[in-house]
């Protein structure tokens, strides 16, 4: 299934020692990047690519045209996901922020995932009830498993009857390690995430497929790849991307086109309209997250040294390696 995305910017108000963009992204002052929401809606008012639009950063509810964006979206389509931390200047004076959201009504879904190092879980637990007393659509209430979550925080979300859940972790353990290691965590610990049977070809080696997919000298595949994904991701560049793995590095080599192409006329890959996804040669290791819908078949071609792929030509500053992020927001 179509799979449309637009991550709005990548910086946010917390900095999770688990978060995989820790060292790229999560500073303003390191990557400023924002969607151009006039530009995105013109896209997305031609294009519509879903039925429904997933929205996320870094913290959405930062971007400084957030409210314009939302109410942009919601005049495209029926349902907007919005993940969020339920936290930062946004949400300060939270009554008149609850007005706000009342105007949505329940064409908003609200993904909201509590993080302990930031936020009081009294404040978490009040923001919540008061939503859903307020007849809020609410789909997710969740804490990561990190050691930051303590069981007397735990014990506490549990038993303020919130509908608290705890969500696997698939950023960086502390030893800096993306989470899962191997295909027996992934086996073990992850089922309902991931089947790499299901999605890769030849799945038996996990460090292969993505290990360290992040990190710039062990980023690339010893054999590229034909993947095809049902991604449809927007980044804070403008760009259009296949994967998060893309998208969070900013690998411009794989962006499709620009939200300014608002036919789609000089994309570099295509997007199949009637299949809802792209098929394209890849060289790099992906984002654990991206298996879901992705397949991958080998191509028998050895990609090192490297083929590199064109850039997709658009003016721009070079982009800070950065590392991928998780669906831990
Ligand atoms: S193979 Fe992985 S990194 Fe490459 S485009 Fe597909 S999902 Fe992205
Ligand atoms: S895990 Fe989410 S809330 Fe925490 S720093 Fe990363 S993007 Fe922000």
């Amino acid at each position: 299934m179509t799979y449309l995305l637009v991550v709005s910017n990548l910086f946010c108000n917390h900095k999770c020692t688990y978060c995989i963009q820790q060292e790229s992204s999560l500073d303003v002052r390191m990557n400023p990047d924002k969607v151009d929401v006039d530009i995105l809606l013109k896209f997305l008012g031609r294009n519509r690519i879903a039925h429904s639009v997933k929205l996320m950063g870094g913290e959405s509810t930062m971007h400084p045209d957030f409210e314009k964006m939302m109410d942009g979206l919601l005049d495209i389509y029926p349902k907007v996901v919005l993940t969020t931390n339920l936290n930062g200047k946004w949400y300060r004076k939270f009554p008149e922020t609850l007005e706000k959201m009342k105007r949505w009504k329940r064409k908003v879904k609200w993904n909201t995932t509590f993080h302990p190092a930031w936020m009081e879980a009294d404040v978490y637990i009040e923001r919540v009830r008061t939503m859903k007393e307020a007849g809020l659509w609410l789909d997710q209430v969740a804490a990561t498993d990190t050691p930051q979550l303590t069981p007397e925080i735990a014990d506490k979300l549990h038993n303020a009857d919130i509908g608290w859940k705890l969500q696997i972790f698939t950023g960086r353990n502390e030893a800096g390690e993306l989470m899962p290691r191997t295909w027996d965590d992934v086996r073990t610990q992850y089922p309902l995430l991931y089947y790499p049977s299901k999605y890769i070809d030849h799945y038996e080696d996990y460090q292969q497929e993505c290990e360290d997919a992040n990190y710039s000298d062990s980023m690339y595949r010893a054999e590229w790849v034909s993947c095809t994904t049902s991604y449809f991701l927007i980044g804070p560049d403008n760009l259009i991307y296949p994967c998060h793995r893309h998208l969070y590095a900013q690998d411009r080599r794989y962006a499709s086109g620009s939200l300014e192409d608002v036919e789609m006329s000089n994309f570099k890959f295509k997007w199949s309209k009637l299949f809802g996804r792209w098929t394209m040669p890849c060289d790099t290791k992906c984002n654990p997250c991206d298996f879901r819908s992705v397949k991958l078949k080998p191509m028998g071609k050895p990609a090192h040294p490297p083929a590199r792929l064109p850039a997709f030509s658009q003016p721009g500053p070079p982009r800070v390696q950065g590392r991928n992020h998780s669906p831990n927001t």
